[in-house]
């Protein structure tokens, strides 16, 4: 018997919050798979989608070209694009769709000798998230320089919410409007919704969803209207039970100290897995499906877990930290921070796939 640290992956799942994003959008999606598919695994996730999915997205050329290299057929858009004129040859090679959002790849696309009508681009817009695109005053002229590359075949428009995830702002329906305003009239297919996007902006849903978040179970909203499934439960068990007395501190710096007898368990979780250290001292865990909490600090390989009420768990109850019986958000924000980084830190426990 090994560790018993793992992340179970339910394929089945994937595909329900899959087929949900693209219903709720109701068009073509995008399902992206970067940084791994978000910790969950890009290839095992791929291969499974890949009948239903319109496409996949991925961060950069090396993400794709392995999916490539593994079989996946797929359309694979590369969302920072090319890095040089042999990656973008790379690119053509491979049929792998780019992004296209500042002047140097513009004008390393101007100058590349390929086939004619063999690359399809997404000409990415900044509608006011002020990061990766064309500023709108620009993004005519950055279309028509597009238009006239021999080798550019479809061009999508497209462009990236900042805050769609805040349904009470404004600023979404600000960036819809200056998006639309400023290509009104260009010839292409049209893309705007991430996750957030698809789920509480309905004004913005055109010809491509690109979803992310949602895909793996967790809401990028604060108030979740669509019931999406989890995918990823992070799991492991009791290896040991100890009881401790009223003044005794649990763990590294002593942070939690007990206020009665208490039966303590030590699970096999640690922030060298991926679970939070700030998470700590009275975040949720389920332990054998009864909810309890940690106590003390997460270790780099252990964590401590409150059995003193729970007579029947002791060494091997299983012990969730996050999936079905406990949200991830939850999770992610007593750690002060999102389910995106929590899920892309998973490392070094066994993927198991159900
Ligand atoms: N589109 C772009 C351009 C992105 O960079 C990302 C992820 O950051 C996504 C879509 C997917 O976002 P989400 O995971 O919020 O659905």
């Amino acid at each position: 018997m090994s560790r018993p640290a793992r992340a179970v992956i339910d394929l089945a799942a994937l595909a329900r919050n899959y087929g949900l994003a693209r219903r709720q959008h109701g068009g073509r999606t995008l399902a992206i798979l970067k940084a791994d598919a978000y910790g969950h695994g890009a290839l095992p996730c791929a291969r499974h989608l890949a009948p239903e999915a319109d496409g996949f997205g991925v961060a950069f050329g090396d993400e794709a070209l392995a999916l490539r290299d593994s079989g996946i057929a797929s359309p694979i858009l590369v969302l920072e694009g090319f890095f040089s004129e042999s990656e973008l040859r790379q690119f053509q090679q491979q049929g792998l769709w780019s992004v296209v959002h500042h002047e140097e790849q513009l004008r390393m696309l101007e100058h590349a000798r390929l086939p004619a009508k063999s690359l399809n681009v997404w000409l990415k817009a900044d509608s006011g998230m002020r990061r990766a695109g064309f500023g709108l005053d620009c993004i005519r002229h950055a279309h028509a320089r597009l238009s006239a590359c021999a080798a550019v075949n479809r061009i999508v428009l497209m462009t990236h919410f900042a805050r769609a995830d805040e349904p009470q702002v404004d600023v979404t329906r600000e960036q819809i409007r200056a998006f639309d305003a400023a290509i009104q009239h260009l010839a292409g297919e049209r893309s705007l919704c991430n996750s957030a996007g698809i789920l509480a902006w309905p004004e913005a849903r055109r010809d491509w969803g690109r979803c992310g978040i949602a895909l793996y179970g967790a809401s990028p909203l604060p108030q979740p209207g669509t019931a999406l499934s989890p995918v990823m439960r992070l799991e492991s068990e009791v290896f040991a039970v100890r009881d401790i007395a009223p003044g005794d501190c649990v763990g590294y710096g002593g942070s939690f100290t007990a206020d009665r007898p208490m039966r303590i368990g030590l699970v096999a979780m640690g922030y060298a897995d991926g679970y939070p250290r700030a998470a700590g001292n009275g975040t949720a865990v389920a332990i054998a499906g009864a909810r309890s909490t940690i106590v003390g600090r997460v270790s780099m390989d252990m964590l401590a877990v409150d059995l003193t009420d729970l007579p029947g768990c002791g060494v091997s109850s299983p012990v969730e930290l996050w999936g079905e019986n406990i949200d991830i958000n939850a999770v992610a924000t007593r750690a002060q921070t999102i389910a995106y980084e929590l899920l892309c830190n998973v490392k070094r426990v066994r993927k198991v796939y159900t």
